[in-house]
């Protein structure tokens, strides 16, 4: 049997078994939701970064927190109309779920 140390170098991220987190958010300041998403190697624990995206926060878009660690994704209801926030940046989030 393997020790837990010999596992975690041992491990290459190849198996299917992954931990993704999700936190949901409404911002209430613009009225928009915020999803947080973390993903990380279901066997070893090892964290992945998200590529390719801006550092920061986009609430009209996406961006990754400065570590690449934290997708940061804004949500609009299905249905309802995609108005631009435009005046955030700067300001304090304010966090329902937090
Ligand atoms: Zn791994």
């Amino acid at each position: 049997m393997a020790s837990g140390r010999n596992l975690l170098t041992a491990c290459r991220h190849c198996l299917t078994i992954f931990v993704v987190t999700v936190d949901l958010n409404r911002v209430k300041n613009v009225g928009r939701f915020l999803a947080t998403v973390r993903f990380c190697c279901g066997q070893c624990g090892h964290p992945f970064r998200f590529a390719g995206l801006p550092y920061g926060y986009d609430l009209n878009g996406a961006a990754v927190s400065e570590d690449g660690s934290e997708a940061r994704l804004a949500l609009v209801p299905q249905g309802e109309p995609l108005v631009l926030v435009e005046d955030w940046r700067g300001g304090q989030l304010d966090y329902e779920g937090k």
